[in-house]
Parts: structure tokens; C-alpha cells; sequence
């Protein structure tokens, strides 16, 4: 099924049930209400000149203009480009233009930053531009701007606008459209979280992310009854696949809690809208965990939910299972790239296996491990993990060079991950290939090191990295944000580790920070705090 057709028939079969909540507003629509203005919005982008291909930006936190963009322009086969929240002039610009964007809908601000005012300074035409009709000399392609206000902006479209134009259109007109798309159009293109430098647009389909918005909500056994909490960003995979799509596959109800991640509305909105499922990277988890007031909200009715998108420290993962109440949790693991899961526990998973690995390989797909030389290594040794198969995304937008590098020409994609499988086929990731550490030729694995740190009682997180040394090539180096209030020395923090791991793996430098470096999904930037420390040691 595409798109379009799924949500068509979430509403045919539940018109009236919830299908969207909006807990920091009090916003719900129902299944009928959602489509509806689903259908506004997409007749208004072909008001506007928006055919099937064309490229369509949205450059928003958590609001409900998002949710309706990433229908909307599925239901016309426009592709949809995710743009980060937190982009500033220069990243936005590189985005627009390497995407060729006609279209750019965007919020007034979010935070600090004023995204019209950046807009204008990519695009100083816009000033005496008629709305629809730019002609900015370095973005060629944008023609419109849409801003999600009350206010108008000048050469701007507000989102009230079309939609209302779009209300005219008739939905014979967008059927037409629906009956053309096919199952390898490519309908999305997302940018990956920028962990190891400058993010790269992974292209992909109906079939690539439909197929894995399925298989991730099967395996939680997510159905009609169910509600899921999302307060990881839409702009990533994360949100808007495996989350709002995810619940369109099953009929679930999505409850945005806020436009950004915050620990105590997140509780809130579970509690209050009793929700059954929960999304987020560890370090959600760990501060939702941390929060003062967590024995105040009623957390009774989950049961599931993922954590995913860096490694899951074990002692997080039993403290979700038990505190938060959700007996079901599950871990998965995947990348942009791959629409993205291609790796998930499920709630028949063992205990064991699901606090302590990535599950087993999703339906479907064809993973392997292979050595330095590109060999299948045996059961239980690590290398780098690659996959195979229906998720695999077309290919880095204009990029064929970045393509071929992560694709090979069997169709095997290259994760840059390193993992090891056991003869059950359950999946470890030990971490990627490019934070492994080697000191004097041993290798390290950091993540090794951090799950062992995760075990002192002072500890909230903690990342673990190499530094170029002049001796032994590389030293291990550790940050550690401590819990609120403690106090660690660094004479501590070695002893902890002296006596119980190898001594060439105790973290030589150890800093502490009140908090690390992080991707807008949260997730660590370890190339950040190595860049911080090689120029701290001058
Ligand atoms: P970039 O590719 O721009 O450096 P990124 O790889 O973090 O950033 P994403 O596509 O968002 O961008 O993330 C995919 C990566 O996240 C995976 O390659 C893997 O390293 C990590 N990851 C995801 N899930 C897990 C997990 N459950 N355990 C460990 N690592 C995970
Ligand atoms: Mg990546």
C-alpha cells in the first residue's frame, strides 16, 4: 500500500476515533478530521504548482503543520525533505539547495532562533517577491514559502492559506494523483543525525518506509487500542516513521507531547492521556528516569514502546522495564539509511535478550558480518555489519559517489556499525567502526567501557572516545555527566574501573561535564568532545 491509501483506510474504518492528540495544546483530531485537512493542504500545494517529484521542505519541530505536511505530500507524490529544526543560515541553504526545494514550509521560530529572518537572509528576494513567485539567484528552484502563522510575512504564503485554497480542490482530482503513485517513487528524503560530521540525505520510498513502519509497530503488537507518546523529533526517522506513520499502519493514536523534547511534559502527556507506548533515544529515557517529580505520574498504562538510536545501556533499559512499567519494551536498531529499523526485539523476545540486545533481524531482510576484507565472519566475532533488502534506500539524493561508497553493487549496504551475531541470531552492536579506539594496537570499544561506567551509582551519561597520542596512537578518553547534585573526582572514577576491565581500556583523561554534546536527536556527538579535548590538550 502507499501513503495515501493506508490513511484512507484508517478513516473508513474509525472516522471518528482519535487519531492525533496535541497534548501541550489540547488539540485532537479524529481520523476523518486528519485526512481532511491532510487533503486541504494537498490540494493547496497543487494550487501552488506542486506536481508529483517535486521537492517539498519542512523545517519545523514537533507541530501539527509537520504531521500534515508528511501526509499531505505523500497523498500529491511530492517528496517530502525533512529539514532539521536546529539548522541555522547555512546548513538551511545547503539543505535547499542540494534538495532543489520548491516549496519550503517553515515555523516563525522555535527557541531562539527566528526562522523568517534566517529565511530572508538565504533568500533576500523574498522581501519584494509576490507569494509563489520567488526567484532567489541562489536557490533557483524555491518558489514558495509558506509560513505557518496568523501573521502574514511579505512574499510569503501563510499555511492558513492553503489549505484554504486547498479546500476547494476536489478529491476526484487527488485521487487521480493517488492512483499514480507507485510503490518505488521516492517520497521522502531525510537527512541522517550528523553523529560523525555533515549529515547526507538518504532517498526513500513508499515501499521502503511503509514496509518498516509496519514491522517496528508489529513487533511492539501495536493495534487500535493502542496509544503512543513521540517526543523524538519528526524531522528524524525515529519520529516520523516509525512514529506517525507507524501509527497510521495500525490505526494507533499519536500523542505529540510538546515541539521539542522535555522530560516532564513527556511524563505528563503519558500520564494524562494514558498512554500504552513510549519512543526515545537513552538519554530521554535517562532524564524522564531522573526527573524529581517521576513517582508523581501515573505511568499505569504502559506497556511497550522503543528505545533506540544509540547504544542502550543495559541498567537503562531494566530501570524502563520496571519503573516506567513497560514490561513489553522493546530495543531496535537501524539508521536513516535503512528506513530505518533493521534490527528490533519484540515483546515474545526473552527478557534477557531484550534489555541486553538489538533483537533479532526484521522479516524480510538479509544481514551479514564481515571482516576488514569484506569476508563473512563466524558466529559470535565482530565486524561490520551490513544489510540487505526491502529498506535499503534508493540512494543518497544527488550523490552517486556517497552512494556507491554505501552501497556496493550486490545491494549490500555498509552500515559503518560494528556488531556480532549469536547462534540464536540476536544482534550486539559493539559500536562503529569509526569511534573504535586503538591504543598500541589493542582495540577498545568504547561502548565496552560506558556500560561498565553506567553501573556507578553517580553517574547520568557518559561517553567514551578516542584521542590522537603521540605514544600509543590513541588514548581513551571519557566524558561523564554526573547525576544531579553528586560530586565525582577523577581518582574515583579510575579506581571504579581499576581491578574489574583491562587496565589499557581505563580512561586516561576524564572530564566532567554538566552536559554533553548532542545531535537535535539527542544523540551524542563524540567528534565534537574528541575536537574539544585535542584542542584542550593544545
Ligand atoms: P551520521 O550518519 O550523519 O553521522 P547517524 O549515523 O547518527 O549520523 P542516524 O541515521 O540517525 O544518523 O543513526 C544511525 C546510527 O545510530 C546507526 O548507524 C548506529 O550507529 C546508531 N544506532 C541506532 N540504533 C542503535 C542501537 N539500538 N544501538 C546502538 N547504536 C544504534
Ligand atoms: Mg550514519
Amino acid at each position: 500500500l502507499t501513503i495515501p491509501e493506508l490513511l484512507a483506510d484508517c478513516v473508513s474504518k474509525r472516522p471518528e476515533a482519535d487519531a492525533v492528540v496535541f497534548a501541550s495544546n489540547g488539540m485532537r483530531w479524529s481520523w476523518g478530521e486528519f485526512a481532511s485537512r491532510v487533503d486541504d493542504l494537498a490540494g493547496g500545494l497543487l494550487e501552488i504548482g506542486i506536481a508529483k517529484g517535486d521537492r517539498v521542505g519542512i523545517w519545523s519541530p514537533n507541530r501539527p503543520e509537520w504531521v500534515l505536511t508528511q501526509f499531505a505530500t505523500a497523498r500529491i507524490g511530492a517528496i517530502l525533505v525533512n529539514i532539521n529544526p536546529a539548522y541555522q543560515v547555512f546548513e538551511l541553504e545547503f539543505a535547499l539547495r542540494k534538495t532543489g526545494c520548491k516549496a519550503l514550509i517553515l515555523v516563525e521560530r522555535f527557541n531562539s532562533s527566528d526562522y523568517v529572518a534566517m529565511m530572508r537572509e538565504v533568500a533576500p528576494e523574498l522581501a519584494d517577491a509576490e507569494p509563489g513567485s520567488l526567484q532567489a539567484g541562489d536557490l533557483p528552484a524555491l518558489q514558495s514559502v509558506i509560513v505557518c502563522s496568523d501573521e502574514p510575512h511579505p512574499g510569503c504564503f501563510t499555511f492558513a492559506d492553503i489549505s484554504a485554497r486547498g479546500a476547494q480542490t476536489p478529491t476526484s482530482k487527488l485521487d487521480t494523483i493517488g492512483a499514480t503513485l507507485e510503490p518505488d517513487d521516492a517520497i521522502n528524503i531525510q537527512f541522517t543525525s550528523g553523529t560523525t560530521g555533515l549529515p547526507k540525505g538518504a532517498t526513500l520510498t513508499h515501499r521502503n518506509i511503509v514496509n518498516n513502519a509496519n514491522f517496528v509497530t508489529s513487533a511492539m503488537a501495536l493495534t487500535e487500542a493502542d496509544l503512543l507518546c513521540i517526543p523524538v523529533p519528526f524531522y528524524h526517522c525515529f519520529g516520523m516513521v516509525m512514529g506517525t506513520l507507524g501509527c497510521v499502519t495500525k490505526g494507533a493514536v499519536m500523542v505529540v507531547p510538546g515541539e521539542g523534547f522535555d522530560p516532564e511534559s513527556t511524563l505528563r502527556a503519558v500520564a494524562d492521556e494514558k498512554c500504552t507506548s513510549l519512543y526515545g533515544v537513552p538519554t530521554m529515557f535517562v532524564a524522564m528516569l531522573e526527573h524529581p517529580e517521576f513517582d508523581t505520574f501515573n505511568l499505569s498504562h504502559l506497556r511497550t514502546g522503543i528505545m533506540a538510536g544509540s547504544p542502550c545501556p543495559i541498567e537503562v533499559m531494566k530501570k524502563v522495564q520496571k519503573d516506567m512499567n513497560m514490561s513489553e519494551v522493546t530495543i531496535a536498531y537501524g539508521m536513516t539509511e535503512t528506513s530505518p529499523v533493521s534490527f528490533q526485539s519484540s515483546i515474545d523476545t526473552p527478557l534477557n535478550k531484550r534489555v541486553s540486545s538489538v533483537g533479532r533481524v526484521q522479516p524480510h531482510l538479509e544481514v551479514r558480518i564481515v571482516d576488514e576484507k569484506g569476508a563473512v565472519v563466524p558466529v559470535g566475532a565482530e565486524g561490520e555489519l551490513q544489510t540487505r533488502g526491502y529498506s535499503v534506500m534508493q540512494g543518497y539524493w544527488d550523490d552517486p559517489e556517497k552512494t556507491a561508497e554505501a552501497i556496493d553493487a550486490e545491494g549490500w549496504m555498509h552500515t559503518g556499525d560494528l556488531a556480532r551475531l549469536d547462534e540464536d541470531g540476536y544482534c550486539n552492536i559493539t559500536g562503529r567502526v569509526k569511534d573504535m579506539i586503538i591504543r598500541g594496537g589493542e582495540n577498545i570499544s568504547p561502548r565496552e567501557v560506558e556500560e561498565f561506567l553506567y553501573t556507578h551509582p553517580g553517574v547520568s551519561q557518559v561517553q567514551v572516545f578516542g584521542v590522537p597520542d603521540a605514544k600509543f596512537g590513541e588514548i581513551v578518553a571519557t566524558w561523564i555527566m554526573p547525576k544531579p547534585g553528586v560530586v565525582l573526582t577523577e581518582e574515583e572514577v579510575r579506581g571504579f574501573y581499576r581491578g574489574s576491565i583491562a587496565h589499557y581500556k581505563v580512561p586516561k583523561l576524564v572530564r566532567f561535564k554538566p552536559e554533553l554534546p548532542m545531535t537535535v536527536t539527542g544523540k551524542p556527538q563524540k567528534f565534537l568532545m574528541r575536537d574539544a579535548m585535542i584542542e584542550e590538550l593544545g
